[in-house]
Order: structure tokens, then C-alpha cells, then sequence
């Protein structure tokens, strides 16, 4: 049985010039692309999208990093797909992500981290419909 998880390519790895890099290992890995679109998040989808860490102190820079340009959203599905994608995408960290994990390879920081994967099946679902209508996605 296959799942979905829900990514982001955030600010900084859109700016770097990594958008194509990033998608040929997510698709190389076995990741079935069923959505996917160039956006960009207002302050208020930011706080929206990121409301579980509200109360941490780095909230307001993360709202401000992930509205201040263009982001990938994407639907991606594989068996698997929350596990597997975290693991491909490695540690919020990028100086504690595992050696070829996209953070190690494309994120600059803690906060400036490339990516956003799901953490859950439950959130997966909720996430693709916060950027994806139903005739958005196949
Ligand atoms: P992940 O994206 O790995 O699931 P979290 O859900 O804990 O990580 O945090 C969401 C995002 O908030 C991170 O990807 C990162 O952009 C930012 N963030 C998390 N922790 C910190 C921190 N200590 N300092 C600055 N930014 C952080
Ligand atoms: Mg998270």
C-alpha cells in the first residue's frame, strides 16, 4: 500500500538554484510525483502552515523565511512515503544530517534547511490540502 507525504522545497534551495537537483533525487528514490507547483506562501499561510510551533522562539524568523520568496510544494507518493522521505531529506539539522541526505547536500542552516517533509500520515493529508485543490492533484 502506497502513501503520500507532502514537500517543500522552501526559500533558500529555490534562490540557490537547487529546484532541479532536489526533484531528480526525489524521483530517483522512487517518489511518484502527484502534484506539484511553484507558489509563494503569505506571511499568514506561513503562520498557518507552521501554527504547531507558534510558541518557539524562532517562529517569527521562520514565518519571514518561508514567505520572503517561491517555494516547490509538492504531493509525493510511495510506499512508506512519510519514513522514507524523512530519511532521504535527513536531520532538521543539516550538520547532523546523514552524508547524501538532501539537507547535507542543499541546506545552508538550522532555520535555512532546503526542505519540508511530513511528519505523520495524518499531517500528510492535511498539508497536501493546504496547498492543493482535488483537481490540482492525480
Ligand atoms: P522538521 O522540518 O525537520 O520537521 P521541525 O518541525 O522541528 O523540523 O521545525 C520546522 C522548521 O522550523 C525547520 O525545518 C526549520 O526550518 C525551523 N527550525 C526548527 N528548529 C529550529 C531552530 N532551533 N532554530 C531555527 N529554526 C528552526
Ligand atoms: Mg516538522
Amino acid at each position: 500500500m502506497s502513501s503520500i507525504t507532502l514537500m517543500m522545497i522552501k526559500p533558500d534551495a529555490v534562490e540557490n538554484g537547487y529546484i532541479g537537483k532536489i526533484i531528480e533525487k526525489v524521483t530517483s528514490s522512487g517518489f511518484k510525483i502527484r502534484a506539484l507547483k511553484l507558489t509563494q506562501l503569505s506571511k499568514y499561510d506561513a503562520q498557518r502552515f507552521y501554527y504547531v510551533h507558534r510558541e518557539r522562539s524562532f517562529f517569527p524568523d521562520l514565518v519571514n523565511f518561508m514567505s520572503r520568496s517561491p517555494i516547490i510544494a509538492a504531493v509525493l507518493e510511495k510506499k512508506n512515503a512519510v519514513s522514507d522521505f524523512r530519511n532521504l531529506i535527513g536531520s532538521t539539522n543539516p550538520v547532523e544530517a546523514d552524508e547524501g541526505t538532501i539537507r547535507n547536500l542543499y541546506a545552508s542552516s538550522i532555520a535555512e534547511n532546503a526542505v519540508h517533509g511530513s511528519d505523520s500520515d495524518k499531517n500528510a493529508k492535511i498539508e497536501a490540502s493546504f496547498h492543493f485543490s482535488g483537481r490540482e492533484r492525480f
